[in-house]
């Protein structure tokens, strides 16, 4: 490993942009599958079926839809609705904690770095999710929240209007995330740089395991 490299990939970096779900909290994998048996029983309730009726088919056409939202339409339902209901009913406590691991490392970037948010979700939920972890959303400006806008990641929109509001060339920007095609690939196209939290992605210009090891990264 070269740390010369890495250095000099991110010398000139003047702010930090991250991905929320699965970036700055880990439980995003349980809080996914919580959200899509709500929805399936939702669903479900609506078309007067139990859930088990139609869980292997709502599972089907969503592997093929790739969205929760354009599979409930496919049943005739409103997906947007629904899918907006679960997501602020669900007891996100349960899955995002206060994180104060999270909160020391957001607090030496900001020191250091402009941050900001782009997330696919909309404005409140996010910032509910930033109330759990401890986080302040005013610490990170922009803050996008996709839906909002009617924007979806890997859509170049929200990544165009970072660049924007923060009046920095894409170069000067890195962007962290935990998805290879919706984060890094969608940020590496609009000219920033990419961190990789999760694992190796050669795409990226660094990788690491967690969010916490980012700080290091840009040292
Ligand atoms: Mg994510």
């Amino acid at each position: 490993m070269s740390d010369v490299k890495l250095h000099n990939k991110f010398a000139s970096i003047k702010a930090v942009g991250f991905d929320v779900d699965g970036t700055l909290y880990h439980s995003s994998e349980e809080l996914q599958s919580a959200v899509g048996m709500d929805i399936i029983a939702e669903a479900a309730r609506r078309l007067g079926k139990q859930p088990d009726d139609i869980v292997e088919e709502y599972l089907a056409r969503r592997e093929e839809l790739r969205s929760n939202t354009m599979t409930l339409n496919s049943f005739g339902l409103p997906g947007e609705e629904i899918f907006q209901k679960i997501w602020d009913e669900i007891p996100i406590e349960k899955y995002v904690k206060r994180d104060a691991k999270l909160v020391t490392l957001m607090g030496g970037l900001r020191k250091q770095y402009r941050l900001f948010i782009i997330s696919n979700g909309r404005g409140e939920q996010i910032e509910r999710k930033f109330r759990h972890l401890g986080l302040r959303p005013a610490w990170f400006d922009p803050f996008i929240s996709c839906y909002d806008h009617g924007w979806v990641k890997p859509e170049p929109a929200p990544f165009l209007a970072a660049i924007e509001a923060l009046k920095l060339k894409p170069e000067e920007i890195v962007y962290v995330g935990d998805r290879t095609d919706v984060d890094v690939d969608a940020a590496k196209a609009v000219g920033m740089r990419t961190i990789f939290v999760g694992g190796e992605y050669a795409g990226a210009d660094a990788s690491c395991e967690t969010v916490y090891d980012v700080g290091l990264m840009l040292e």
